[in-house]
């Protein structure tokens, strides 16, 4: 990891310990029985993590793009659904200090930098799939504000945040906004607003994935994130590169977890015919050290790209775009290895390493996919929009 400010150090240690104290012994019961990690978040809150991502100027930490990969990366390596939960916190956190106002600062910014707000991004709709960036749920001007109507699928943290950011499509707003995408932010619990079925997923079982239902919710004028039209930007200047390297510490997390099952396994597992460790099977070693090399390059890169994200290097765009590709592949690479060398007794059902290969998964479908980037990546490479 790169040298990180004596704050950012801390929090990442202090995300470790809880990681490791708190998340560790969760894990397993909250995965089998998709129950949202609420002791792992309650921990991250008590000890101010979940400031990370809020300005200095209210009381939050101010912290970049190492910082969260930094602690997704420590928490994943317990939790990958954890990981998520925090890290779709801290994205919508970026999305509200972009540019709020001060009612915004004061409603969600400052209780976000005590550790006492949760919030979450509401992209995601069943119409536009892994087009996360064309909404079709509904922006319509009120006397007092806009009404909202659409649905949110796969909402992280779902009923368990206390605001939600949301993209929207202007309607009847007048010429030059009509179609227009915005985004703004809903308090919990606004009427109009239902959660439809617990989320029950293949992998990320503990993070409540849900769908949510709005039928004509109304919001005041001040819900309202930045100016009508400013959706796009937020998406590729704020919550593509936040998003994408709090992913990329995600599934890099989930690699590490699955390397050090493999070596575990494969340092501590003896036959009793020949009294032989299995890892001095050469080809075993071999296929460890194979694994390791991906891992280890996988950080470079990612480390890297935060780094320059956080140095606004001109440069950074691609191996941004490239870090949660890269993750997602590593991570699915290096499980089902993992899951080889470990023989039948990871493949039991539930084994660490079996939730390790079930959330590992998911990095290729959470949009931007991983087709999505390389073709993003390549197009940055040509000087081509990459819509
Ligand atoms: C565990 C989990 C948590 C999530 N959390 C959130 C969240 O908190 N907030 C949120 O907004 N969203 C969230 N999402 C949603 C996610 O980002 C995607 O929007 C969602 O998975 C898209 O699913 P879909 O079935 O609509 O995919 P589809 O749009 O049907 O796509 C299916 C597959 O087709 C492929 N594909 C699509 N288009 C192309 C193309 N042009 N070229 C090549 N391949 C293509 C992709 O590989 C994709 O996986 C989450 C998803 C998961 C699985």
């Amino acid at each position: 990891m790169l040298t990180l400010s004596p704050n950012l150090r801390s929090l990442v240690n202090a995300a470790r310990d809880i990681a490791v104290t708190v998340t560790s012994r969760t894990a397993e019961e909250d995965d089998r029985h998709a129950r949202w990690p609420d002791a792992t978040m309650r921990a991250l809150a008590d000890a101010r993590v979940t400031a990370l991502l809020a300005p200095t100027a209210v009381g939050g930490h101010g912290g970049g793009m190492v910082g969260l990969v930094g602690i997704s990366e420590v928490l994943a390596q317990e939790s990958a659904s954890a990981a998520l939960c925090f890290a779709m916190h801290c994205v919508g956190t970026a999305v509200l200090a972009a540019k709020p106002t001060d009612a915004q600062r004061d409603r969600y910014l400052l209780p976000i930098a005590r550790g006492e707000h949760l919030t979450t991004l509401a992209l995601s709709e069943p119409g536009s799939g892994a087009f996360f960036f064309y909404p079709e749920t509904t922006l319509e001007p009120t006397p007092g504000g806009f009404r909202l109507t659409g649905t949110k699928s796969f909402v992280t943290n779902a009923a368990h945040a206390d605001s939600y950011v949301l993209s929207t499509a202007a309607v009847a707003a007048g010429a030059e906004v009509d179609g227009a995408f915005s985004c703004v932010v809903v308090d919990r619990d606004r009427p109009g607003v239902e959660w439809l079925d617990a989320w029950h997923g293949f992998g990320m079982r503990a993070n409540d994935s849900r769908t949510m239902r709005i039928t004509g919710a109304e919001i005041p004028c001040d819900a309202l994130l930045g100016a009508q039209g400013d959706q796009l930007w937020y998406v590729f200047e704020v919550i593509a590169p936040y998003f994408l390297m709090a992913m990329a510490g995600t599934y890099l997390g989930v690699a590490q977890a699955a390397l050090d099952e493999a070596r575990v396994h494969t340092g501590t597992r003896r036959y009793g015919h020949s009294g032989e460790l299995l890892g001095q099977a050469p080809v075993v070693a071999h296929r460890l050290g194979e694994l390791w090399g991906r891992v280890e390059a996988t950080r470079q890169l990612i480390y890297s790209a935060a780094a320059k994200g956080d140095a606004m290097d001109p440069d950074a765009l691609p191996s941004i775009l490239a870090c949660k590709a890269m993750a997602g592949d590593t991570a699915v690479h290096v499980a089902n290895e993992a899951m080889t060398l470990c023989g039948g007794s990871a493949y039991r059902e539930n084994s660490r390493l079996a939730r390790i290969l079930r959330d590992a998964r998911a990095s290729h479908v959470m949009a931007p996919t991983t087709d999505m980037l390389k073709t993003w990546v390549g197009r940055s490479l040509l000087k081509l929009p990459l819509l």
